[in-house]
């Protein structure tokens, strides 16, 4: 019988410490990440939906990125181009989108009304678009007692040159916004056509494949973000990111999510991620192409620059067939 016991317990503390070893093995990798006390703020663009044509489409699109961020307990932003919102006769239901963000407990910023490129649209235009997308957010936003404080960029362009980049900041000042800025930067749209299009198709097992390629794109963009911040600012700033109200991300946030949280990250808000320093640093870019802050820190610090990891040609040939 002491025997019997004996060989159990000796069969039991193998069998613990080889889960110890293995856990072991998998640890350093987990307390890596955790060491980074790594931050990431969630801002999505193009409210209330990318593809805006459809109502009963941009209602799924909203039911589901809302209800996946309140189960992550992500205090996300949502920027608007208000344009989406005048289709005749569905101006409320349309809005009620916009409140259901403020409903749940997230804010909104302004994208303007038409997303509008800045690098080739006159100065007044530009600023007009701006005022114009003020209207139904900024009153939903105000219900609430809110503030309508963000503006982020269409196509992140800050301006063609630094006289008309300098004239709009001023006005964007006067009207009492602060810039939403972009880290980590990525092609997701790239990903949520090709997956909108296997959506459209009914290709549930193409849908299956774009979606986690995409989760592990998404981790390529993020482990490539941490890289280039270090060696830019010899630290990882808490990130902001941006990724689109779209199907993909919809069905997708919650991967995302466990992808993010197993390198470290934990989410906080815009306003918690500017209080960074790095958001200070000069940024002197001006130009065509709508970099991430990260390379406008590199260019005014005059370092080199590389490009973020590129979307896979399968992808891409299912996004433009
Ligand atoms: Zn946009």
């Amino acid at each position: 019988m002491r025997n019997q016991i004996k060989i159990r317990t000796t069969w039991a503390g193998g069998w613990i410490s080889n889960l110890l070893a293995v856990l072991l093995l998998l640890m350093p990798v987990n307390a890596h990440a955790q060491q980074h006390d790594r931050s990431v703020a969630f801002t999505i663009d193009d409210l209330p939906a990318v593809r805006s044509r459809d109502l009963e489409f941009m209602r799924t699109i909203t039911d589901r990125l809302l209800s996946g961020l309140k189960t992550a307990q992500i205090p996300a932003i949502g920027f608007v181009n208000e344009v989406k919102l005048h289709v005749p006769g569905e101006l409320t239901e349309r809005s009620a989108l916009l409140r259901a963000w403020l409903d749940s407990g997230f804010t909104l910023g302004n994208h303007t009304y038409g997303h509008l490129w800045f690098y080739e649209t006159p100065l007044d235009v530009f600023k007009q678009d701006v005022i114009k997308g003020e209207k139904v957010t900024g009153t939903l936003l105000a219900g609430k007692g809110l503030p309508l404080r963000y503006f982020r960029h269409p196509r992140l362009n800050t301006g063609p040159d630094q006289e008309r980049r300098a004239l709009f900041e001023a006005f964007l000042q006067e009207r009492e916004y602060t810039i939403a800025p972009v880290t980590i930067d990525n092609d997701e749209y790239v990903y949520a056509l090709a997956y909108y299009n296997a959506w459209r198709d009914k290709e549930t097992e193409l849908m299956n494949r774009i979606g986690s390629d995409y989760v592990s794109y998404m981790s390529d963009i993020f482990g490539f973000y941490e890289t280039f911040s270090r060696r830019i600012i010899g630290r990882e700033p808490a990130q902001t990111l941006l990724i689109h109200a779209n199907l993909l991300n919809a069905d997708y946030l919650p991967h995302l999510v466990r992808m993010l949280r197993d390198r470290g990250y934990q989410f906080v808000s815009l306003d918690e991620a500017l209080e960074d320093p790095a958001y200070s640093l000069p940024d002197t870019y001006t130009g065509r192409t709508g970099f991430s802050w990260l390379h406008r820190w590199a260019i005014s610090m005059g370092k080199d620059h590389e490009s973020q990891p590129g979307v896979p040609e399968w992808i891409t040939k299912i996004a433009w067939p």
